[in-house]
């Protein structure tokens, strides 16, 4: 934090309501200090109750913001994770929380020395709108058990779902400890102004660039969970159509609309057809319609259909073939069916650009090391995915590549575990939270060394003498 963490706000213009929050905040910070064990527990407990008691609320609160949202995918990839992330968080988090005993350096001896994890104060979060509860009330779970006080901006594409966060959220917290700020761009961009002790945003590499510039005037340190281009690498030697189909399900789960999704197959040259043809089939049994079906969820604006629709067309005209599952309902519920693209070119949107959608371009590849730079020529993505029986194999591409994260043999999952750290790399972001290293993410470990009664520390100063002589003689040498 900058030396303007003291100041005050400024009372030449009225406060925002997110200045007025964050006032009571850092008021409740310096009045109340960190909380204990048994508080921050409480407060776990009382998230888990309100995602319990409100469960049929929330989803269908998500779905009406999508259009349609698969309840089983907002039961699934939101509240499954969530609680058991508070679960794993609740059973840990006195360990986590005990000072750790370090070894003084010989020379400074009799001495003690620890590290003991202390809240940061008042963290923001800003939630992108595709996992509108995972994404804002999983950065929740690591702020409190760190004991933080947490002020949460929510997308403006999800509203319905902001609002009842808010509401929800007032019914079992202060607004001192934790608050939600409602409304467009224009409160988030305001939002990443403020003076927080953190800001966690999940988004775009593009807003996340505008968030890490505004938080600088601060000095606020920033986790950026950012999105990019995830490969899934389909070796050779695994069965191709259990690939397609585990693929499959990965892809079109929320219509694509996963950061971590599948973004580009790549595939040994001779066999993307087949990939292509497996893929759909597959797709085609997980959603055997598309209109109509409570499974399949909708694009979740007019704008990202847009720029979806614009793809594929653009791919088809480039000379793509384009293999898909749909009906012709489909567009009148802002859904599209699953896609995917063999041959697209490669200056076309779909492989220059995150897809953020149910579309997948197949890149093809010669060889295994083909295969491992076309994955590095492009910026650190988000997540990686490689189907091989072959360990060795794994072993190598694990090795000779970088992501935030991966899942070996299927897709998505590595991010719904409670005791692995989730975040990116690179272009795909800085900084990873969940489970132990979100709580660390969200402390700050206070260095102490405690000096011995009979400490001669002091001794080694001016005028330099032989102590001066003796001690350096034995910790540098002669
Ligand atoms: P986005 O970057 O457009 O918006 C994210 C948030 O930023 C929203 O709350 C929005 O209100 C806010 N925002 C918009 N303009 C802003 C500005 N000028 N200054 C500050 N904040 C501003 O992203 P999105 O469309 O909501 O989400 C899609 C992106 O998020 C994709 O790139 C995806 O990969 C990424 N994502 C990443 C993760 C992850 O955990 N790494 C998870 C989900 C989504």
């Amino acid at each position: 934090m900058g030396a303007s963490s003291t100041s005050p706000i400024s009372l030449a213009a009225v406060p925002s309501e997110a200045e007025r929050i964050l006032a009571l905040q850092r008021a409740a910070v310096a009045e109340h200090g960190a909380p204990s064990l048994a508080e921050r527990i409480l407060a776990l407990d009382a998230l888990l109750g309100l995602i319990k008691k409100h469960r049929q609320s929330l989803v269908e609160t998500v779905s009406l913001d999508f259009g349609t949202r698969a309840a089983a995918e907002t039961e699934l990839g939101e509240l499954m994770p969530l609680v058991a992330g508070i679960k794993h968080v609740r059973r840990h988090l006195g360990r986590w929380m005990k000072p750790q005993r370090r070894r003084p350096g010989l020379a400074f001896r009799p001495a003690s020395a620890r590290v003991a994890y202390q809240p940061l104060g008042v963290v923001g979060v800003m939630a992108p709108w595709n996992y509108p509860l995972f994404l804002t009330l999983g950065p929740l779970i690591d702020a409190l058990a760190a004991g933080n006080r947490v002020m949460l901006k929510p997308s403006e594409l999800t509203p319905r779902t902001a609002a009842l966060l808010k509401n929800l959220l007032a019914e079992r917290f202060e607004e001192d400890q934790v608050a939600v700020v409602t409304g467009g761009p224009d409160v988030a961009a305001q939002f990443s102004t403020l003076d927080f002790d953190h800001l966690l945003f999940t988004g775009s590499s593009k807003v996340g660039r505008q968030v890490m510039a505004a938080a600088a005037a601060h000095l606020t340190p920033v986790t950026l969970e950012l999105g990019g281009k995830s490969p899934v690498l389909v070796c050779r030697d695994y069965p191709l159509k259990k690939a397609a189909r585990t693929i499959a399900i990965g892809k079109f789960f929320n219509a694509g609309q996963t950061c971590v999704a599948p973004d580009y197959a790549l595939v040994p040259t001779d066999l993307a057809d087949a990939f292509a043809d497996a893929v759909i089939e597959a797709a085609a049994e997980l959603y055997p319609a598309i209109a109509g079906n409570a499974d399949y969820t909708s694009i979740i604006s007019g704008r990202h259909y847009q720029r979806l629709s614009g793809m594929i067309e653009e791919a088809r005209g480039g000379g793509a073939r384009v293999v898909q599952h749909t009906d012709p309902g489909a567009a009148a519920e802002r859904k599209i069916g699953p896609t995917v693209l063999v041959r697209a070119r490669e200056d076309s949107a779909a492989l220059r650009e995150e897809i953020f959608g149910p579309i997948l371009p197949i890149v093809t590849y010669d060889d295994l090391d083909h295969a491992i730079r076309l994955i590095n020529a492009r910026p650190k993505p988000l997540a990686l995915y490689c189907f091989s029986t072959d360990s060795a194999k794994v072993e190598g591409v694990l090795q000779r590549t970088r992501s935030g994260g991966a899942t070996i043999n299927g897709t998505l999952l590595h991010v719904t575990q409670a005791d692995l750290p989730f975040g990116g790399v690179g272009e795909s972001g800085m900084g990873a939270y969940h489970g132990r290293e979100g709580f660390l993410r969200l402390s700050h470990a206070r260095a102490t060394l405690e000096l011995g009664r009979f400490n001669m520390s002091d001794r080694i100063a001016a005028p330099y003498g032989k102590l001066t002589r003796a001690v350096t003689r034995l910790l540098l040498g002669k």
